[in-house]
């Protein structure tokens, strides 16, 4: 059993974590981070955001290779070499990881390996392959992130039924696969493994994939994936059977089939959540909800004043960005320093072919919340660089205060759209108005101009010089 004196204990090395534990490192504050994984980066980085994309990267180049068949070059039928594909995604991880691994050392940031509860409002204890170890604190911060949620009655023993971590092992390529939710991670998913041959189904309770997205967005995407993907909207899925010959599924609901189908493979991607009751945060005064979310204010302290929490398990959007943000924050107040987190926009993004992606607020948020807006879209078909690019399968869209003209709200579908929005996020936080946008010059011919463009279209968007 070893003891550890610190000033601060940073329980989780997702982005938030190890994103807290740097930034209070930097500004002079002895940090100790604690994971059970082997490496820091938490899901995002071990099993998340970024072996998703490579594999998604994969799936966009064969993509991109067979669309060129229209401009006049045709490549043959690929052919895929799993232990490859997924060695290489397993590189991307570990060249990150050891990075981390490098910046943390080069802080002395101590990384504690092993599963931490609190024993009280100064005190974890970390159970590890090494034995036990217990950390007195000054402060702490919670980061311990968020799991796939699991239905009750889907079969638990059976490999052919995987959360999104199982998926991105890619075993092998199922001839046919159901993706049961169709949020962000499913689609992204379904996109890989549809690239590599499989045929994938998606299932969605409500009447939208990715629901937090504007319908008109979702409309040009229904389009782009259709005959790709089979969908089934306003259905559930009653009862899954693991046979023999495959997984049988049944469906209830608006475009259920008839009778149970059988998939080789069913990725249930219907959500995460929080592990915050699974910390013990009790013991340390700390209030958790019945779900497992914690409450912060706006420095994201907990009700406890040493204790701060930050990343998925203080609320949506679970994404590893906010948890960066809100991981700064949380370092930097218990510093000293008089911060707080308070973005205009945080922006949402499913990198599947084509992007979908959103920052601010979406048209029904704005319908939702009483705000008088206008909408501007600007569809890629007008677009010279998306016609060259064959990525007129897009659109871009930017709301606008009614009566300041002032961006509230931005959503791009089409290729790269996720690196386009960062333009609209830039323009939201700073308060930029239509015109501010619309004088913007833009570069011709590219796929950014659609964002002036839209901005062109508001009413007011150019006025007299002064
Ligand atoms: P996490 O990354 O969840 O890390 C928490 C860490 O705490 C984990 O390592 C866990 O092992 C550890 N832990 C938990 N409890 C304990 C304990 N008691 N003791 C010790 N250690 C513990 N987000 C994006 O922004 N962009 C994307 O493209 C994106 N793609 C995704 C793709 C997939 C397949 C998945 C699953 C998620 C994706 N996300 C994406 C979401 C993103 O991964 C999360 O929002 C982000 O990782 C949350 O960061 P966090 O710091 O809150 O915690």
């Amino acid at each position: 059993m070893s003891e550890i004196k610190t000033q601060l204990v940073v329980l989780g090395a997702g982005p938030g974590g190890y994103s807290a534990a740097f930034r209070a490192a930097d500004m002079g504050i002895e940090a100790v981070i604690v994971d059970v994984r082997e490496t820091l980066g938490g899901v995002c980085l071990n099993v998340g955001c970024i072996p998703s994309k490579a594999l998604l990267h994969v799936a966009k180049v064969i993509q991109e290779a067979k669309h060129l068949s229209s401009q006049g070059v045709t490549f043959g039928e690929p052919t895929f070499d799993l232990d490859k594909i997924r060695a290489s995604k397993d590189a991307v991880v570990s060249q990150l990881t050891k990075g981390l691994a490098g910046m943390s050392k080069m802080r002395k940031v101590k990384h504690v390996q092993g599963y931490g509860k609190f024993t009280g409002a100064n005190t974890l204890v970390v159970e590890g392959d090494k034995g036990t170890t217990t950390i007195t604190f000054d402060n702490a911060i919670i980061a311990a992130g968020s799991e796939p949620v699991a239905l009750p009655f889907v079969p638990k023993d059976d490999d052919r039924i995987m959360d999104s971590t199982g998926a991105l092992e890619m075993k092998d390529i199922p001839e046919k696969m159901l993706i049961l939710g169709g949020g962000i991670i499913g689609l992204e998913m379904g996109t890989v493994y549809h690239a590599l041959g499989s045929q994938i189904d998606v299932v969605e309770f409500l009447d939208q994939l990715v629901p937090a997205a504007d319908k008109d967005v979702m409309k040009v995407y229904m389009k782009t994936i259709k005959g790709k993907f089979n969908t089934m909207l306003e259905t559930k899925v009653t009862a899954v059977e693991s046979k023999d010959d495959g997984v049988y599924v049944s469906f209830e609901g608006k475009q259920a089939p008839a009778e149970a189908v059988r998939y080789d493979r069913v990725l249930v991607a219907v959500g995460r959540r929080p592990n915050g009751s699974l910390v013990d945060a009790e013991k340390a005064g700390v209030n958790v909800d019945e779900r497992g979310f914690i409450n912060v204010d706006k420095q994201m302290r907990t009700n406890v004043d040493n204790i701060f929490a930050i990343g998925d398990l203080v609320g949506q959007p679970m994404l590893a960005h906010k948890a960066v943000h809100e991981g700064h924050v949380a370092a930097e107040v218990i510093a000293g320093k008089k911060h707080y987190f308070d973005p205009r926009g945080i922006p949402s993004v499913a990198y599947t072919e084509p992007e979908i992606a959103w920052v601010g607020l979406t048209e029904k948020e704005a319908k939702e919340q009483g705000v008088s807006y206008e909408a501007a879209t600007f569809p890629w078909a007008a677009s010279g660089r998306a016609i060259a690019s064959q990525a007129t399968d897009g659109m871009t869209k930017l709301l606008f205060e009614k009566d300041s003209g002032r961006v509230i709200g931005g959503a791009i579908i089409g290729t790269n759209a996720g690196e386009m929005l960062g333009e609209i996020g830039l323009a939201i936080e700073m308060g930029a108005d239509a015109e501010d946008v619309a004088l913007t010059v833009h570069a011709h011919p590219t796929l950014n101009e659609s964002i002036g463009l839209a901005a062109e279209i508001f009413e007011g968007s150019i006025t007299d010089m002064p």
